[in-house]
């Protein structure tokens, strides 16, 4: 139900905003999904279809866009992405997709191996780009 409430909140902010900007119609709507949030895709895609066909100012497409994890490191200011780590198995890896609460137990700073790092990108859901018509 999760993404449910995620494409309702997507919607809600899409209608606001075109009303705010006197617009009748909405061609375009990008969702980011960052890499690191436990979001099915397909249940969200589904969920924003339904919503749209109710949608109080008609909405033409949903895009969806995955936008991929950066790290950062606290101590030495080195910048990673999950796909530079060695060593995580497919499990790890899912694992981390599905808790992303985790990744601070899998994940170390491949420069200097400092588990004190932060999640610069890749976190949350965010609507990226909104074309009005
Ligand atoms: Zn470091």
């Amino acid at each position: 139900m999760h993404e449910w409430a995620l494409a309702e909140a997507v919607v809600l902010s899409v209608v606001e905003f075109a009303r705010s900007r006197g617009a009748s119609r909405v061609r375009r709507v990008v969702v980011s999904l960052g890499e690191l949030q436990a979001i099915d895709r397909e249940i969200l895609s589904f969920a924003l279809e339904e919503l749209r066909k109710g949608s109080p100012v008609p909405i033409d497409e949903f895009v969806l866009e995955e936008e991929e994890a950066v790290f950062r490191c606290r101590a030495c200011g080195f910048e990673w992405r999950l796909r530079d780590v060695g060593g995580l198995g497919e499990e790890v890896r899912e694992y981390i997709h599905f808790v992303p609460e985790v990744v601070h137990t899998y994940l170390r700073c491949p420069r200097c191996g400092s588990p004190d790092f932060e999640v610069v990108r890749g976190r949350g859901v965010r609507i990226k780009e909104v074309v009005l018509g």
